[in-house]
């Protein structure tokens, strides 16, 4: 070893989870080393939420311009310059990394180390030459995508979120192998921007989410010409000819077809970055889910701590980087950090947007028996009316008190929309709270006012009856 470090807390994994841990544990002045072995900012900004949502804004701008000859507006059809694509993602990218730069770090007084990390013992790390003691360790590394086991994939040359924001040519038939959030993101995407588009999954689509809602967004995709395959064993993979690829799949009433394409695309979730961290010899437990952590986000060894999809447990930046910053609780000033993983907030960023904060329905129904779900559709809209994006609804979950649980979105802008909805899930709010809310006219906003007023529609007897006896007072 060439250098023996002691610091007072070691990060390892510089992505959502690591960094804003780092760069709030410097704010107060406390030595913190920050080990990275890929590239700074993590799955996020390289291969993850944005370059996949700076593709997505690209193929939105295609979807403007088919839908621009009913508003009047004759703009011609999108002529796709995917070089062009790929130089507007890169430049995001490149636009948002010193924000997450090993030079920002280092600036705010945190060491950071580009090796890979590994445990010695219990107390001790090394990465590179360099062995690092520290009274906390936190471990931040992620996760992978997971590749499933199919008989010929290995043989193929499948794309993945790490490489598939590399291309530079547009695929001319994209295979996406998953139905899940980023499948169906970049299925659409794709499809937008001119590939054909085949969707494989075997169960149903977007199934972390609420069916009635998820299903406007399945609609459309097969509107635009994706070709969704739900319900759908993959059996095998096989090259086609020079360029292609065949995937072998069996439909749920038994019968087999072929789903042909140019390019396969795994998007079949996540895998915990566990491996090579040596984590039995620091006595942390893990397992192919993701390191177990308990009260306090801390491992079953009491100096080391594990935050974001590491731990196997929500897969979203704002996640990973909100249990970051519970963690400086437990870390800098010994009292508790419990999540409040009911509060969290998701969307899924496919047109319309799949939004939801709170408890789903299902939950809500467990936890609470009776619950009242108040529902407006977003084709009741005056401003979604004038911007002819009338698909989608808005459903809140409530008590039979009124207190909101849940909500779902489906629209345009869900995941803006969803904003207030998670203040008010954490302030515990009531849907008399929403009602009371001035909104500006006209804005999509406004489907949310209007079904939390259904909670009183029909209205009370009692008010009726309060309302008629005061009428008798002139
Ligand atoms: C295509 C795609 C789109 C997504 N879109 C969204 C979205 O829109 N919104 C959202 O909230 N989430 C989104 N996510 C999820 C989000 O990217 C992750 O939840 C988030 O990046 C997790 O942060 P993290 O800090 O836990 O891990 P990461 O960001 O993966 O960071 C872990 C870091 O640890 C490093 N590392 C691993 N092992 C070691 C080691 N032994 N030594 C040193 N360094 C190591 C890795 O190189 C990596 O840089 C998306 C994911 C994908 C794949």
């Amino acid at each position: 070893m060439t250098e023996e470090i002691k610091t007072d807390i070691c990060v390892i994994g510089a992505g959502s989870a690591g960094l804003t841990l780092a760069a709030a544990a410097s704010a107060f002045d406390v030595p913190t080393v920050l080990i990275e072995n890929g590239r700074m900012g993590g799955d996020c900004l390289n291969y993850g939420c944005v370059p996949s949502k700076a593709l997505i804004a690209a193929a939105r701008h295609v979807a403007h311009l088919r839908e621009a000859s009913a508003f009047g507006v004759n703009a011609g059809s999108a002529d796709v310059d995917f070089a062009g694509v790929h130089a507007h993602i890169r430049s995001v990218i490149a636009a948002i990394a010193p924000n997450d730069s090993q030079a920002r770090f280092t600036g705010l007084g945190v060491r950071v180390i580009r090796e890979r990390a590994s445990f010695q013992d219990r107390r001790t790390v090394i990465a590179g030459e360099t062995r690092i003691s520290a009274r906390r360790f936190v471990i931040a590394t992620g996760s992978s995508p997971q590749i499933p086991e199919i008989e010929g994939l290995e043989g193929i040359d499948y794309l993945t979120n790490e490489t598939l924001f590399d291309l530079t040519k547009l695929p001319t038939h994209l295979v996406v192998i998953g139905g899940g959030p980023v499948g169906m993101e970049m299925a659409q995407a794709f499809r937008r921007l001119g590939s054909e588009v085949s969707l494989v999954e075997r169960g149903r689509v977007l199934s972390h989410d609420d069916p009635e809602l998820a299903d406007h967004v399945r609609r459309r995709l097969v509107a635009e010409g994706v070709a969704l395959h739900e319900e759908t064993e993959i059996l095998r993979v096989a090259r086609r000819g020079r360029y292609g690829v065949r995937v072998h799949v069996k439909k749920a009433d038994g019968t087999e077809e072929a789903v042909d394409g140019t390019q396969i695309l795994v998007a079949t979730g996540r895998r915990p970055n566990v491996g090579r961290l040596d984590l039995d010899k620091a006595g942390v437990e893990f397992d192919e889910t993701g390191i177990k952590v308990g009260a306090n986000l801390r491992t079953g060894n009491r100096r080391v701590y594990a935050v974001g999809d590491v731990t196997g447990a929500l897969n979203f930046t704002h996640w990973a980087g909100y249990e970051a910053g519970l963690l400086l609780r437990p870390l800098l000033f010994r009292i508790g950090a419990r999540p409040k993983r009911d509060l969290l907030p998701w969307v899924t960023y496919t047109d319309p947007e799949l939004a939801h904060a709170g408890l789903t329905l299902a939950e809500a129904e467990r936890r609470h028996g009776h619950v009242r779900v108040l529902r407006w559709p977003v084709a009741e809209n005056d401003r979604a009316r004038a911007e002819r994006q009338t698909e989608g609804l808005i459903r809140l979950v409530t008590t039979r008190r009124g207190r909101l649980l849940g909500v779902d979105i489906v629209a345009r802008n869900a995941g803006e929309m969803i904003a207030p909805y998670a203040l008010a899930l954490s302030k515990r709010l009531n849907v008399r709270d929403m009602m009371g809310m001035i909104l500006p006219y006209p804005t999509v906003s406004e489907v949310g006012k209007r079904a939390a007023t259904s909670f009183y529609v029909p209205v009370p007897n009692k008010a009726k009856a309060l309302a008629r006896f005061l009428r008798r007072f002139g």
